[in-house]
């Protein structure tokens, strides 16, 4: 076969030639991973989408993937895994929402991991309705008082900032009476609890606010756009849980390739080879309808593409994972430790059996796969909308219990 090597358009070329740069005046094997990740930053690499001086070059964020590539062929750090919440979700929400102070502010060190941050919008009354949500701010002169309790954390207890969203205004509609504040994790009358997952590590968390002070200098947006705000947030996660581009064959569909190629030839039945290879050519067909949808993407607003991303990643992955645990036979029992740790990153899992019991989460976090499906027949296909009663309601006249 020939390859014949298409020419880089003249932005590809401008971001290899960085690339090289980088590489070459940092080298990923000598440097430290925050140096190098706040190189990276200062060379509009971080985010490629985003405006220059703020961790970017304002170009397409489909070139991001090649210049994340080249840098992990390289054996360069990731912020992505260091950082994932903030990474995905708070970084892009911040230079949509951000004052300028705030982007100079929180950007760089956001990237290099050296602050951690999370995402506090779950309740206990509100996940997948989170509009609906409790938690109070009331304004104190140049100060926002903030009361309640969030819920499923994830990273709390390592963040240093928390995207935080909380009603301000009661008798406003529930989405026209939130606010979204950047809230210093460490003030006075923040507490955070661990909650223990069924892998028996707790990667996230409850959040109590006691009369926490945030100041008005820390709102993103203005009081009354929490939902807007959020809305950025919640688009840039479903991409950033279900968008991510694998190489080939690569993740969670080569450790069955795996246990494919590792069971006795007794157990390589015909019904088997075909439950592999149905599960092979659905991540094959993900893998290449998220890169034609990186490459739709606009500017900074993923678009509805991201929830088929997010509901088909989740459903696919728990099926893969599955099956590698019906693979491994008795050997798919044995669990290490239940013994409860803090975790130091979120969404990973060093066996196949942790795999397996993490991958459970993955129809509920970010988003259910019911509320996608809600979303994509609404926005996409069109149908008639999911009832809601309290739209037109005033929250404070909203029942609830
Ligand atoms: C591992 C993990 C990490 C998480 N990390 C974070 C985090 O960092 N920050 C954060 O804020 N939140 C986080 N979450 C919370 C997550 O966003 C919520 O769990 C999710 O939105 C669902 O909300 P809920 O748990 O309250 O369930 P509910 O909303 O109570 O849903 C219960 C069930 O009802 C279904 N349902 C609800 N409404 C509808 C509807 N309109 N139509 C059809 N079915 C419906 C749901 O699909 C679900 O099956 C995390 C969750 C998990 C599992």
């Amino acid at each position: 076969m020939t390859v014949i090597d298409t020419p880089l358009s003249a932005d590809a070329q401008k971001v290899s030639d960085l690339v090289d740069d980088l590489l070459e005046q940092y080298p990923p094997a000598s440097t430290p991973a925050r140096e190098f990740l706040g190189q990276q930053f200062d060379r509009g690499l971080a985010w490629v989408h985003f405006p220059e001086g703020h961790g970017g070059l304002g170009l397409s964020p489909g070139l991001q993937r090649s210049i994340n590539e080249r840098i992990t062929a390289a054996g360069g750090p990731n912020s992505m895994s260091r950082n994932p919440i903030g990474y995905g979700m708070c970084g892009p929400t911040v230079v949509v929402w951000g004052s300028e102070e705030q982007k100079q502010r929180y950007l760089r060190p956001l990237f290099t991991a050296e602050e951690i941050w999370c995402q506090l919008f779950s309740e206990p009354g509100s996940g997948s309705d989170f509009a609906g949500l409790s938690s109070r701010g009331s304004r104190d002169g140049d100060e926002w008082i903030v009361n309640g309790q969030k819920v499923w954390t994830t990273l709390a207890h390592l963040s240093r900032w928390g995207l935080l969203v909380v009603r301000t205004d009661p008798e406003a509609v529930k989405h026209a009476g939130l606010t979204a504040f950047v809230v210093d994790m460490h003030a006075p009358g923040v507490e955070v609890r661990p909650l223990r997952q069924m892998t028996g590590e707790a990667e996230f968390n409850e959040v109590y606010f006691t009369d926490t002070r945030i100041p008005e200098s820390e709102m993103l947006g203005k009081p009354g756009e929490g939902w807007r705000v959020s809305l950025t947030t919640l688009m840039n996660e479903r991409v950033s849980i279900g968008g991510t581009i694998p190489r080939k064959g690569s993740g969670s569909i080569a450790a069955l390739v795996n246990a494919w190629n590792d069971l006795p030839e007794d157990r390589k039945d015909a019904v088997t080879r075909d439950d592999v290879m149905k599960l092979w050519s659905r991540a094959e067909v993900l893998r290449l309808t998220n890169i034609r949808a990186n490459q739709m993407r606009k500017m900074g607003d993923p678009g509805p593409e991201g929830s088929i991303a997010k509901m088909a990643s989740a459903d696919l992955n728990k099926d893969i994972l599955a099956k590698v645990v019906d693979l491994l036979g008795a050997d798919g029992m044995l669990y290490g430790s239940y013994e409860m740790i803090r975790p130091e990153t979120a969404m990973e899992s060093d066996t196949l059996q942790k795999a397996f019991l993490r991958s459970r989460a993955n129809s509920i976090e970010g988003g259910t796969t019911e509320v996608m499906k809600n979303i994509l027949g609404e926005r996409v296909l069109g149908l008639p909308g999911d009832v809601r009663v309290d739209r037109e309601v005033p929250w404070s006249q909203v029942p609830r219990n």
